[in-house]
């Protein structure tokens, strides 16, 4: 079992096109060879690695890859690049503890990796910057750690220097050992370390000088001695980035080629000796499963009961990997957990470290480590498994509405298992999808948080499934709602099998203030008990939820009303259970009629950031398209605009966006809430 000290739990994140897939790959290459290169006892034979099994090596890596290193394991997280999906990104950044972002050195920071920035700022998630691409005409060293400063609002930390840069980038000088750092040949496996050139001599002496002034402000040890001019070992210089890094004090910089494999090393060396482990993190809060306003703090200990949160699910054939992020305790195969969030009780039967080209299986696992599993039957992304005895809830779920839907089929009748299969498993590994079918169409639909997040799952269902599917365009998904209080009457009179059928149900409905995203109904009655036999009761409950999963404007889902049963015309002969359902289903449409049933539209959190130039032409496209904007705010150069915008008038948003800047500018959107709809708007689409 891992000693928590010696892991690191981290992710990557970059602006597209930065270079972090290529990052990725050669941290892979040089952690999977030290790896074999350890077990060349067992035999093994070490063989070149080529770029195709590179490739392949990425392939593996979907949801977290355990990296040896020096002795410590670092567990690589990936991190979702669309940032739309804030579910998805929020859920990487709570199991993971440190952070690289990679930035392109010819265009420093970029709007995405700013917005990135500030999500892990809301986990207090402590990172370090690689400057990669050193090697690109262009590229700016000096410019990149300045824009650094500027966007990021952030002290950073400069660790080394380019040596060359352009065609001529040849290595790169580490500030801290004052040595110079070269890739012996292509492969960049193993490295020279010699003397720093002459001509950088005294750039690299300020660099330094720099270095440790920003460090002594922020260490008192180092401070003595610095200004005491007394001798700084290398040891007392990295306790002292440590510690400032952990504190988000400053933030170390590195800088190199990923593609010329150069500084990558020296990158897993720093995420080792700067980002935490989960030691160092502070204890998560977790809900108690049976009084949720009970809280746990969970501390990083192998030997408390077990509590280990699901962050991904990875459908495989024949059975679903799991990954978890364990909080407490030690898990063991053969063990019975609880899911928190279901109840149910879940069997682990093995657990799996996954490596960028083998699988390794583990007699155990403890508090702090990335590992999947495999066993549970009906988890879901997002739910807690611990020790039956501590029962905890690490994340809380809530489903939003989905706002979006889009039709799809599969185009030939031969994957209809397959593109079954696939949307089962995609399901899985994002609640926040939804799929239904229609009984009568036959349709498949699915909805989801927006545009783009339906394109992608298509995307995916294409590319993991091998199906090629037929797609509709996207709808809105409206939902229906009373404005205010109203009655309703509903009767149901029928001659059915030989005999009558009879009810009559009076009720009252009122519109409910909607506080969360839970679902907000509730059914409740004034009828004296002993005047209506139970199971009536019930199949009214049944026919009123039944009859609002369709308004009476269009036949979209109503939300957020209660009923009241009033009273009901009751007779021992003619009174039946389906003559009840059908009364209740009446009355409710009745009561939604007068209560002035109107129509919601999901209104969109918009967020531009653009360059100012484009600004005008952005808010003036927006306000015509029924935006309020909330807030406009500068950062550095660039303009935020922070706007509500139906989602209706949002759609191929992002291409438009792209012709009115030029490509400048970019844009962020999430579901924010349902609004009722401008009276005249909902005339033209309900009639
Ligand atoms: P991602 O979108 O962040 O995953 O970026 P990729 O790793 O896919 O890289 C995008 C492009 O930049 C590819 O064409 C890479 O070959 C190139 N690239 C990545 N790293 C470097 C680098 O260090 N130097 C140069 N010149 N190109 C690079």
């Amino acid at each position: 079992m891992l000693d928590p000290a010696t892991v690191r739990n981290i992710g990557i994140v970059a602006h597209i096109d930065a270079g972090k897939t290529t990052t990725t790959e050669r941290i892979l290459y040089y952690t999977g060879r030290t790896h074999r290169m350890g077990e060349v006892d067992d035999g093994t034979t070490v063989t070149d690695f080529d770029e195709q099994e590179q490739k392949r090596g990425i392939t593996i890596y979907s949801a977290a890859v355990s990296c040896p290193w020096r002795g410590f394991t670092i567990n690589l997280i990936d991190t979702p690049g669309h940032v739309d999906f804030t579910a998805e990104v929020e859920r990487s950044l709570r199991v993971l503890d440190g952070m690289v972002a990679v930035f392109d050195a010819k265009e420093g920071v970029e709007a995405q990796s700013e917005t990135v920035w500030a999500q892990a700022d809301k986990y207090r998630v402590p990172r370090i910057c690689f400057i990669n691409k050193m090697d690109k005409i262009g590229a700016d060293f000096e410019w990149s750690v300045a824009s650094i400063r500027k966007r990021l609002h952030v002290e950073p930390l400069v660790l080394q220097l380019p040596i060359g840069s352009s065609d001529s980038l040849t290595g790169i000088v580490d500030l801290v050992e004052m040595k110079a750092v070269y890739p012996r040949d292509s492969d960049g496996g193993a490295l020279d370390v010699r003397d720093i050139p002459e001509e950088l001599l005294d750039a690299a002496e300020q660099a330094r000088g720099e270095m440790l002034e920003a460090l002594s402000e922020t260490s008192e040890v180092l401070m003595e001695r610095y200004v005491g001019d007394q001798a700084i070992g290398i040891e007392d210089i990295r306790h002292a980035i440590r510690d400032a890094t952990l504190r988000h004090e400053l933030v170390p910089v590195l800088c190199g080629s990923s593609l010329k494999k150069i500084g990558v090393q020296r990158m897993l060396d720093a995420i080792c000796d700067y980002l935490p482990g989960p030691l160092d993190v502070p204890p998560i809060t977790a809900a108690d499963a049976k009084r949720p306003d009970v809280q746990h703090q969970i501390a990083c200990d192998p030997d408390g009961p077990l509590a280990a949160l699901v962050f991904k699910i990875v459908a495989e054939k024949p059975v679903d990997l799991c990954y978890l992020r364990i909080y407490s305790g030690t898990l063991k195969p053969n063990s019975r957990l609880l899911n928190a969030v279901t109840g149910e009780k879940e069997n682990i039967t093995r657990i799996v470290r996954m490596f960028a080209k083998r699988r390794e299986q583990l007699d155990r696992a403890g508090a702090g480590d990335i590992v999947a599993v495999v066993g549970p039957k009906k988890v879901l992304t997002g739910h807690t498994l611990c020790d039956p005895r501590r029962p905890v809830v690490l994340e809380s779920i809530e489903f939003p509405e989905t706002v979006i839907s889009v039709s799809v089929q599969p185009k030939s009748s031969k994957d209809r298992d397959k593109f079954h299969e696939g949307l089962t498993a995609l399901q899985r590994q994002d609640p926040t999808l939804r799929v239904a079918t229609n009984v009568e169409t036959g349709q498949t639909l699915l909805s989801g948080m927006g545009e783009l997040h339906l394109e992608v799952m298509v995307q995916r269902l294409r590319d993991d499934m091998n199906v090629d599917v037929a797609v509709g365009s996207p709808r809105v998904s409206y939902r229906e709602t009373v404005s205010t209080g109203a009655e309703g009457k509903g009767r149901f009179l029928k001659t059915l099998g030989g005999r009558d059928h009879f009810a009559a149900v009076r009720v009252r409905i009122e519109p409910r203030r909607r506080v969360s995203d839970r679902p907000n109904f509730e059914v409740s009655s004034s009828i004296a008990p002993a005047s209506l036999p139970k199971e009536l009761l019930e199949s009214m409950e049944t026919g009123i939820v039944e009859a609002a999963q369709s308004g009476v404007l269009g036949g979209y889902p109503v939300i957020d009303w209660e009923i009241t049963f009033l009273a009901v015309d009751f007779n021992e002969e003619k009174s039946s259970e389906l003559a009840f359902e059908n009364a209740a289903r009446a009355a409710f449409y009745d009561a939604m009629r007068h209560g002035n049933a109107v129509l919601l539209q999901p209104i969109m959190d918009v967020s531009v950031v653009t360059t100012d130039e484009y600004f005008g032409t952005i808010v003036s496209d927006l306000n015509a398209r029924n935006a309020v904007v909330r807030e406009t705010q500068v950062r550095g150069h660039d303009r935020v605009i922070l706007a509500d915008v139906p989602l209706a008038q949002m759609f191929g948003y992002i291409t438009k966006l792209r012709s009115l800047s030029q490509g400048r500018a970019t844009s962020m959107m999430t579901p924010s809430h349902y609004a009722p709809m401008p009276a005249a708007e909902m005339k033209a689409l309900v009639g």
